[in-house]
């Protein structure tokens, strides 16, 4: 498939450029084509200008400045033409060849020649033969036009056939357009979509498989744990000591099961059936704290709070995400030392950004995906309670809500959970 994607950019590449190319050839012929066009011209005008003086001269004035004047103009527009012959004859090169065999620029050139040579002699002898000038100019002036005629057809020709390969080149274009996107892009985006269809259909079926297992342990469990009740009650002063803490092991054990069962289940239903509200962020977080009354008074944790927005989200949910990175920033604090919190928000161009930041034990680098995973504790349970389903929970909240959860910390130092929220939720 990569191959293919690069031989279609290989394609499109060498088009565009042939384009490119083809487009600039036909601007250099106008201009050429043009600029003898226009050197035609001026020739036409000043050959003109020359008739008249030596009609003058007729008339018995001698031939003066003003002649002298056109034919070196006249001498300088032809070399112009000469300079360009390389070109210029290209262009000429399918014109007939003249009767004295010379090409049409050489030809010019003997009658401009001509009329020179009548100038000159006019000055020794006094004489001039108007007539041969006469025809010298009107020939001029003839093959002047006839070879603008002939440019003006060959370029509107080239003009053509350029205009041809262009079209073609434009076809050629849209067909390998069109071919990239039938066999290239279309399959591409095609497996994209049969690749996120399958995900979606594995992520639901391990949901529900999640739902259905932790729903269906429960039963089970808690027959465990009447049963166990039951023993106690009814017979544990006929079983000896260690039989009994047996018993209180097998209770203890079923409690944390069914926390963790129970734990799951709450998983595969967050975000369910569920719409986005209006909250104001400053009473929820108080409401949090208020619920945290007693952790926080027994740890003597500082709280400061700044102020934070009103905002579209998940309200049971986001409220769960605050209580459980302030529980925790209370929980993981250091020994013997009082825990400081702060919570605050930046306003980014498209999230609402929060950030839970403590003077805790702090995480090492290596743990930071960890963490947020199902049951990952980086701690024993003796040192600090929990069963490491917490920050889970809040990671899949936050992605419900478009955003991202991620910590910064330096072990031993502390840590600063921050999280986002689309604004265009
Ligand atoms: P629990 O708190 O129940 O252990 P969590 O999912 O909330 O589970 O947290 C997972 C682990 O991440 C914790 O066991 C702890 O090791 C680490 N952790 C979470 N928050 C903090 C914190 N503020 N400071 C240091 N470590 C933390």
């Amino acid at each position: 498939m990569k191959s293919k994607f690069i031989f279609g950019v290989i394609i499109s590449v060498i088009l565009i450029v042939g384009n490119q190319l083809v487009i600039q050839r036909a601007l250099n012929m106008k201009k050429q084509d043009s600029r003898l066009i226009n050197l035609a011209g001026r020739q036409r005008m000043l050959s003109q200008k020359i008739a008249l003086e030596f009609h003058k001269i007729s008339i018995n004035t001698s031939p003066g400045l003003v002649l002298k004047k056109y034919l070196f103009e006249w001498k300088i527009a032809h070399e112009k033409v000469l300079m360009d012959s390389v070109e210029i004859n290209k262009s000429l090169s399918y014109l007939p060849k003249t009767s004295t065999g010379n090409n049409w620029i050489q030809d010019l050139s003997t009658k401009i020649k001509f009329i020179e040579n009548e100038i000159n002699s006019y000055k020794k002898t006094n004489t001039i033969n108007l007539e041969a000038v006469d025809q010298n100019q009107d020939g001029f002036l003839l093959k002047m036009d006839s070879i603008v005629d002939h440019l003006v057809a060959y370029s509107d020709k080239k003009l053509t056939n350029i205009i041809i390969l262009e079209i073609i080149l434009a076809c050629l274009s849209i067909l390998v357009i069109f071919l990239e996107v039938r066999y290239i892009y279309y399959p591409q985006a095609q497996q994209l979509k049969n690749s996120l269809d399958v995900i979606q259909l594995k992520n639901k079926e391990l949901e529900q498989f999640n739902y259905i297992a932790s729903h269906d342990l429960k039963e089970p469990l808690r027959t465990v744990s009447n049963y166990v009740q039951i023993i106690k009650e009814d017979y544990s002063e006929k079983l000896n000591d260690d039989v009994n803490r047996h018993l209180n092991t097998i209770d203890k054990a079923t409690e944390r099961m069914s926390v963790l069962i129970k734990s799951l289940l709450d998983y595969s239903k967050l975000g369910k059936d569920r719409k986005p509200v209006l909250i104001d962020c400053n009473v929820l977080v108080n409401d949090v704290i208020a619920d945290l009354f007693k952790l926080i008074e027994t740890n003597k944790a500082q709280i400061t709070i700044n102020h934070l927005p009103i905002l579209l989200a998940y309200e049971t949910e986001l409220r769960q995400v605050f209580q459980n990175l302030i529980s925790n920033a209370i929980k993981f604090k250091k020994k013997d030392s009082v825990p400081e919190i702060k919570i605050g928000y930046i306003n980014n161009k498209t999230t609402h950004e929060f950030y839970v930041s403590d003077n805790g034990i702090g995480i090492e680098p290596k743990h930071f995906d960890r963490i947020f995973h199902m049951f990952q504790r980086l701690n024993k349970s003796q040192d600090f309670e929990g069963h490491g389903i917490g920050l889970a929970n809040c990671k899949k909240i936050i992605e419900i809500h478009g955003g991202e959860l991620w910590v910064e910390s330096e072990f031993g130092k502390g840590s600063t959970f921050k999280f986002t929220i689309q604004k265009s939720l």
